[in-house]
């Protein structure tokens, strides 16, 4: 009986020590890494490589997802509560959640990296409203990357001098980046280098690497392509012979079918390039879960279908 109680009573004794331990192991666990959580896996990757291992990054939206027609969850709005830091892209890319977000920055710190890019680098799209679009410009993309340097600094100071030595090392990345994907564009013939893709993602991108960009829908994936741009679209890429067009992950493929449907009538064939990332980088196990590495794969991609050999019927 006795025996019976002390037993009890330790294995209580242990088991309190055991909440204790677990309790002060997971406090000091939030505090040496405050939870941030990203809107778009692109943003995530941008929190990552500056954070490293000192933050726990969350996104938001997974991998595949359109951010422009994205509407938040109520589990999404208590994700987001139970963050000390959000980062999301701006310049209203995330347009179905602004609201959420303006109400959230209330309480707690939103920062939008695209938002402080200067204006004068930017591609208007219509009154006031900027293409959103600004990570596959690898030179533009660095610019987005002192907001988030500063956002965690002022969260976790502790860790300044490395989220300061994490983004200097980033930003020289970013522009070696810069200077490989615009050596190996520059093997594709002028004439040839013409991006058609099923929403106008990469506007910056063509700017940034002398690619002519034309998307078969607008810069939103929330408008839909007209009758007079399909045909004005199938005119180009049957009079300048171009072979293939390019779908994306996180787009429908509708509108490029359409397209490609146009141009057989008029006796032109043009195949499919291949899938490039748009609006979301891959997800695990893809390759590309990073924005260098889904550029990168990009471009490849381009290569390969506009120097004529890689592109499926
Ligand atoms: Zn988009």
């Amino acid at each position: 009986m006795f025996f019976d109680a002390s037993k009890t009573w330790l294995g209580t004794a242990i088991g309190a020590l055991v909440a204790a331990a677990v309790a002060s192991g997971g406090a000091r666990a939030a505090a040496a890494a405050p939870r941030v959580m990203a809107t778009t896996s692109v943003v995530a990757d941008l929190v990552r490589q500056v954070g490293g291992d000192r933050v726990e990054v969350e996104c938001l939206m997974g991998a595949g997802i359109d951010p422009h027609s994205y509407r938040a969850t109520p589990r999404d709005a208590d994700r987001l509560s139970r963050a000390r830091l959000v980062v999301a892209s701006g310049l209203h890319l995330e347009g179905k959640i602004a609201d959420l977000l303006t109400r959230l920055a209330r309480r707690t710190p939103v920062v939008a990296v695209a938002d402080g890019l200067p204006r004068e680098r930017l591609l208007a799209v219509s009154d006031g409203l900027f293409d959103p679009h600004v990570w596959f410009d690898a030179a533009l993309w660095s610019g987005c990357v002192p907001p988030v340097r500063d956002a965690l600094v002022a969260l976790d100071p502790g860790g300044a001098e490395a989220y300061r030595g994490r983004a200097d090392d980033y930003v020289r990345r970013l522009a070696a980046l810069d200077e490989r994907v615009r050596a190996r564009l520059a093997g594709i013939p002028q004439r040839r280098r013409v991006l058609v893709t099923a929403h106008d993602a990469f506007r910056y991108f063509g700017r940034a690497y002398g690619v002519e960009v034309v998307g078969v829908q607008g810069t939103s994936t929330e408008s839909e392509a007209g009758l007079a741009d399909i045909n004005r679209l199938v005119d180009l890429v049957a009079s300048r012979g171009i072979p293939a067009v390019f779908v994306e992950t996180s787009v429908s493929d509708r509108n490029v079918a359409a397209l490609r449907e146009g141009a057989r009538a008029r006796g032109h064939a043009v195949g499919i390039g291949g899938t490039l990332y748009s609006d979301s980088l891959g997800g695990p196990g893809s390759g590309a879960e990073t924005l260098e590495a889904a550029l990168e794969a990009n471009v490849e991609t381009i290569v390969k279908a506009l120097a004529g050999n890689g592109a499926t019927p």
